[in-house]
């Protein structure tokens, strides 16, 4: 049978052929008045795309980038910064701020697991500079609460709070401003359904003050130099200039999920992804699997232990093999543990029904054991049926 190449992987996700088209036509050079019209439109759209009155800025960088520019920018060697980390991502921030020097303190939980407040609160002392975290730790598929940590980071007059949304934007509903986030973190091959290469961000005042008198070292990615160009709509250096054309399509694309308003579109693009969550959980908990992220799930990705007769590098070997769908394996020492299946922006209701009908052959063959076909895909429907808002009537065309 014909295999269609899919990704359901966090991150790159499938692309919005709208944005494909305009990447694959633009030439502008970017000190011209085409680019910075283009450059305007984008900053504009991102932070309502963010939900945010903060500076926002667009970094040539994979989202990483953006995380070592919230360490660079923010601290100077020697200051004390406090990681909440549940996963391969939270252990970035550790590794990123060890590189600049600091003295780095860790809260913890488990793989699978989402942080405990009262550990946070412990750890979270005065002298603190800056606390970081992720809004959803997609190597685990756990969502943890941003606006749980941002009461007691702002509960102190000194830290920051940074906060890699990387796959949180899109899927996960922020008050940005509201909860007094510091630098929320959002990358172009997640929700914005366009290739990797453009991370962005919002910084607030406080941020931009800490940085007068911040020392670690910084070039490429210095904010304060961004931030001036910016203000003449350039960038510092060469951008990504077609993924930018890329990018003001996929929120365009956004705006008209909202109908016409960019703001009820992303309220909307988070909907779709809790949705298409709420129809995998169901469905892999009906073939009688277990969520790798129980007890506090992501809308962003949905991550499924490995049952006992099979591990997940397998179950993923399979599902490229038979139905060309590329799922995730865990990262690092959770490789074979875990299978994870996104929901990151370009994915609809009969994407999310297809994979879990591919899973009820792979589990099948795996396992060797008999699976009641249609379970899954019939669980699924029934959380459709069963949401509020029968969200797949959103998003008109491409
Ligand atoms: C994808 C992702 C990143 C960024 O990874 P890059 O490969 O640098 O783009 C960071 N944090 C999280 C939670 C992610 O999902």
């Amino acid at each position: 049978m014909l295999r269609k190449n899919r990704l359901f992987t966090p991150g790159p996700t499938p692309l919005l052929p709208s944005a494909q088209t305009a990447m694959a036509s633009y030439g502008a050079h970017h000190r011209t008045a085409d680019f910075r019209a283009l450059f305007t439109r984008v900053l504009t759209d991102l932070k309502e795309f963010i939900g945010t009155q903060n500076d926002v800025l667009v970094l040539t960088a994979s989202g990483t980038g953006f995380m070592e520019a919230s360490v660079s920018n923010l601290t100077s060697p020697g200051d004390k910064v406090l990681v909440l980390t549940a996963g391969k991502f939270g252990e970035r921030w550790v590794s990123v701020a060890k590189a600049f020097g600091c003295d780095v303190k860790t809260v913890t939980a488990p793989y699978g697991e989402t942080l405990s407040m009262d550990d946070v609160r412990k750890h979270l002392t005065p002298e603190i500079r800056c606390v970081y975290l992720q809004a959803t730790e997609s190597s685990t598929g756990v969502r943890h609460d941003v606006e749980a940590v941002a009461k007691l980071v702002r509960a102190l007059p000194d830290p920051l709070l940074v906060v890699d949304a990387i796959t949180g934007l899109g899927t996960t509903h922020f008050d940005v401003d509201g909860w007094g986030v510091d630098v929320i973190i959002g990358g172009s091959q997640k929700a914005l359904m366009i290739p990797p290469g453009l991370a962005y961000g919002a910084i607030s005042e406080r941020a931009w003050q800490r940085m007068e008198t911040t020392k670690s070292p910084r070039y490429y990615f210095d904010l304060r130099k961004e931030r001036k160009a910016a203000a003449k709509a350039e960038t510092a250096y060469t951008p990504a200039t077609a993924m930018f054309a890329g990018l003001a399509a996929a929120l365009d694309y956004v705006r008209q999920m909202g109908d016409g308003n960019l703001a009820a579109g992303r309220k909307a693009l988070v909907e779709n992804a809790e949705l298409c969550a709420a129809m995998t959980r169901a469905g892999v908990q009906a073939l009688g699997l277990k969520l790798f992220a129980a007890q506090s799930p992501a809308a962003a990705l949905t991550a499924v232990a490995a049952p006992l007769a099979a591990d997940s590098t397998t179950i993923c070997k399979r599902f490229r093999d038979q139905f060309g769908a590329v799922v995730a394996n865990g990262q690092a020492e959770m490789k074979g543990q875990l299978f994870r299946i996104a929901h990151i922006g370009y994915y609809d209701y009969l994407d999310t029904i297809g994979v879990l009908a591919a899973l009820e052959h792979v589990i099948a063959e795996v396992t060797g054991k008999a699976v009641e076909f249609g379970c899954a895909v019939r669980a699924a429907q029934e959380a459709v049926v069963r949401s509020s808002e029968f969200g797949v009537r959103k998003g008109g065309g491409s």
